[in-house]
């Protein structure tokens, strides 16, 4: 069973998370400061770590900091606040593995949590391939043939859902409740402005128009 260590002091946040994680088969230990988050990181008893960057005493990039100075490998992916670029920048390169931005959906950081856990013991778990094509998860790029595409963060959760099921009709609904969550108006044309936008950096032959269903990612050759 894995377990898993919440450093967040926001009561609201670390319950949500203990409540989702332990539903889903995983242990949990909550700390609410970066110094008591740090001391049982760096007992090692967990598989992964999640980290949220503003705590009271010291921020998730210095208790980062540290704990990376003696353990290289554990999963760490830190919580952010939406937009917060340089907050994500500094975090990847202080040694995080992955990160979320607030606020998010449970299973967004569901699924980021089940792909460290999975690359620790396959390191080819983080690229999904459809053709030619391919979605970097930990970088979050777009890559066809020579390449390389910066995807927005709702480019990439609907490529993300696309390339989990390639070949496969994704219907309007499916999209809009895996990529908008609740926060949709079943009648806006946000799917179709969406698509339009990674049609645009994969090419148009990437993803079909299923007439009346919804959508398909090919499997694109050049
Ligand atoms: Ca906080």
């Amino acid at each position: 069973m894995n377990q898993v260590l919440i450093i967040e002091d926001e009561e609201r946040i670390s319950s949500f998370l203990e409540k989702g994680l332990r539903s889903n088969g995983f242990v949990t230990t909550v700390a609410a400061t970066g110094h008591d988050g740090l001391a049982l990181a760096r007992g090692g008893a967990f598989d992964l770590v999640i980290l949220d960057i503003g705590l009271p005493d010291k921020n998730g990039f210095e208790v980062l900091e540290e704990f990376r100075l003696g353990d290289k490998r554990t999963p760490v992916i830190i919580l952010t606040a939406r937009d917060s670029v340089t907050d994500t920048v500094t975090g990847l390169e202080g040694g995080a593995d992955d990160y979320v931005t607030k606020p998010f959906r449970f299973e967004e950081l569901l699924a980021r949590v089940r792909v460290r856990l999975r690359e620790d013991r396959s390191p080819e778990a983080t690229l999904l391939k459809a053709g030619d094509c391919s979605l970097d998860l930990r970088t979050r790029r777009l890559v066809r043939g020579e390449k390389t595409m910066e995807l927005s963060a709702r480019e990439f959760a609907l490529a993300e859902l696309f390339f989990r099921h390639p070949g496969q009709v994704l219907t309007r609904e499916q999209i809009l409740s895996n990529v908008w969550g609740y926060d949709y108006d079943p009648g806006s044309n946000v799917v179709d402005v969406y698509v339009g936008y990674l049609r645009k950096k994969l090419g148009s032959d990437a993803i079909k128009t299923m007439r009346g269903t919804g959508y398909r990612l090919m499997d694109i050759r050049d």
